[in-house]
């Protein structure tokens, strides 16, 4: 399993794209959220994914940041439907009923040639701690209880947890615990807290993700979502505060990078 890190700036990010990944098994993908906007087909272009092996897109909440880009990718989809017909098979969409509600909202009104292929391009809603199989891979999809929206993050088994864009909650723990592999936002290092106010964001700091990371066991941690103004020392320093409260290993990808999961 590979994790084609896709972006990973916040909502403002101007230095690097919105965060969003796709998860590759048997030559398939999932994407995990779009970003904000028609980037998202020029990064899946950089990094080697061909729109046409991506027919599950998973959705964790309605914000700008995350759902723009996946209309890029419908629109695209929709087109390689029906011009020449490279598109093959259905498209499923998960995410809550509210998102959704809102994605379904968007494409009819952007681009009402989605009605044609409503049979192909399926929209799932998922409930709280629904088991979906999706590319040989088993889901678990949770209500991440946001403060800010409704928004769901997921588990595969005993492999990973991706908690969505908010802290994990602690009465979460229990569910998310002793994963290989934890996906979880930090927007800053903790002594940026003042400049970029995370918590007010609905964020969390480098230290207070590495805390949830220990305290739950979870053996790498992967760190997205992040403010992007010193990029080039963003790895290091995040890194390096990281590690003063986490023992396992620990991913500051840059867009693009790839992970063996
Ligand atoms: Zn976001």
């Amino acid at each position: 399993m590979k994790l084609h890190i896709l972006g990973t700036g916040n909502g403002g990010a101007l230095n690097c794209y919105n965060t969003c990944f796709a998860i590759e098994n048997n030559e398939e993908y999932l994407l995990v959220d779009g970003g904000g906007g028609n980037q998202i087909l020029n990064q899946l272009k950089l990094a080697n994914i061909d729109i046409t092996k991506i027919h599950n897109i998973f959705l964790s909440h309605n914000h700008t940041d995350h759902i723009l880009g996946v209309i890029w990718v419908l629109r695209n989809v929709c087109q390689k439907m029906s011009f020449g017909g490279s598109y093959i098979g259905n498209l499923n969409i998960y995410g809550s009923d509210k998102s959704m509600k809102v994605l379904k909202l968007l494409i009819e009104l952007l681009f009402p040639m989605v009605k044609q292929f409503e049979d192909r391009i399926l929209f799932n809603v998922v409930d709280d701690k629904q088991m979906v199989k999706i590319n040989d891979m088993n889901f678990t999809f949770f209500d991440i209880h946001a403060k800010k929206d409704k928004q769901f993050g997921f588990v595969i088994d005993d492999k990973l947890a991706f908690c969505g864009d908010e802290p994990l909650k602690e009465d979460l723990f229990d569910f998310a615990k002793n994963k290989e592999w934890l996906i979880h936002e930090s927007f800053c290092l903790d002594n940026e807290e003042e400049i970029y106010k995370s918590h007010q964001k609905g964020h969390c700091t480098v230290k207070e993700a590495s805390i949830t990371a220990q305290t739950i066991n979870a053996k790498n941690l992967i760190i997205l979502h992040t403010e992007d103004n010193d990029l080039k020392n963003r790895k290091k320093l995040y890194t390096n505060e990281a590690k003063k409260y986490f023992n396992g290993n620990i991913y500051v990808p840059n867009d693009l990078e790839v992970l063996i999961v």
